[in-house]
């Protein structure tokens, strides 16, 4: 009899160890994410929307469609430039070599439009495209795994960000997002001139103003960070191990970590004065009666030190 209940008080501690250690949901333990992506390579993308963005410290993701990218100097998307945007932290996706609707062509030439586009994109800018746009939206099962094949994932749904866009209709989304913990990709072409365009760029400025009056509640990443972080978050197992003020945590993921890449937020309610792994120094934050801290889950063990009382 005493033995069962000494069996019940270790395991209830041990249960409740795990308790107080879990992923966020979404990065620095904001409430809802949001991507902007857009598509096809319209100019204007490049004048007048990445200027605002990166105003905002905000990075986008462009799914560019291989053929239509000049060799050598042009207007608007080239190589060069493709790189540069690369180069400061924007997600440069694929979207087929020649944009057909993939549901209507061969399956041996779709998957020639998808890896052709990928390989391109890597041999012009020496970064593997991580996440990949259907043209026309337009995929089924095995389309959809033969593209996300080295990738972390694929956009299949898709908030309409343009010229169709009405201010009441995108709060009334953004808000929606952010109550059920959501996760909205916007999908973008053209800013004042090509398909789907705003009226003004001064239309689009105010839809990004509406989601900066929501930003302490959403987490802002381009379209494959996002979806690595979700899916290293549902697939990480966290082992536990507490003694007296020192917490030591296994992380376990099994996914590639050659593609995904995201670091990761653990959150706890307990007070963290100081997070190691491996060698590296984890940032740490506390607000909000939490604790988060940022890191790898590829990375191998965390050992976090408790500060003794909750304000330190
Ligand atoms: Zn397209």
């Amino acid at each position: 009899m005493r033995r069962t209940a000494l069996l019940a008080v270790v395991l209830l501690f041990s249960i409740n160890c795990h308790a107080q250690f879990r992923v966020a949901t979404y990065k620095d333990g904001k409430k809802a994410a949001l991507s902007f992506t857009f598509d096809d390579g319209a100019s204007d993308q490049l004048t007048l929307a990445i200027p605002q963005l990166e105003e905002r410290g905000w990075r986008g993701t462009f799914y560019i469609i291989g053929s239509f990218i000049p060799e050598g100097d042009g207007n608007g998307f080239t190589w060069n430039v493709i790189r540069d945007l690369a180069g400061r932290g924007h997600e440069i996706g694929s979207h087929t070599m020649t944009h057909r609707n993939l549901l209507e062509i061969p399956y041996e030439e779709a998957v020639k439009e998808v890896y052709d586009c990928d390989s391109l994109i890597l041999a012009r800018t020496g970064v593997r495209p991580l996440s990949f746009a259907f043209p026309f939206n337009a995929a089924d099962a095995r389309i959809k795994s033969m593209a996300e094949s080295g990738k972390v994932g694929s956009r299949t749904t898709q908030a309409v960000l343009g010229g169709r866009t009405t201010v009441d209709g995108f709060t009334k989304r953004l808000d929606e997002t952010i109550d059920r913990d959501g996760w909205l990709v916007t999908m973008t072409h053209g800013i004042e001139k090509g398909y789907d365009h705003f009226a003004s760029l001064e239309t689009f400025i105010g839809y990004l103003d509406l989601i900066r009056d929501r930003e302490d509640d959403l987490w802002i990443a381009p379209f494959a960070e996002v979806t690595s972080y979700i899916k290293e978050r549902d697939d990480v197992r966290l082992g536990v191990r507490i003694k007296g003020r020192k917490v030591r945590i296994v992380p376990e993921c099994s996914l590639d970590r050659e593609i995904f890449r995201s670091t990761l937020s653990l959150e706890t309610p307990l007070p963290v004065r100081k997070a190691r792994q491996g060698r590296k120094d984890l940032k740490v934050m506390r607000f909000g009666g939490k604790t988060l801290v940022e890191f790898n889950p590829f990375a191998g063990n965390i050992v976090l030190k408790l500060s003794q009382r909750a304000d330190q």
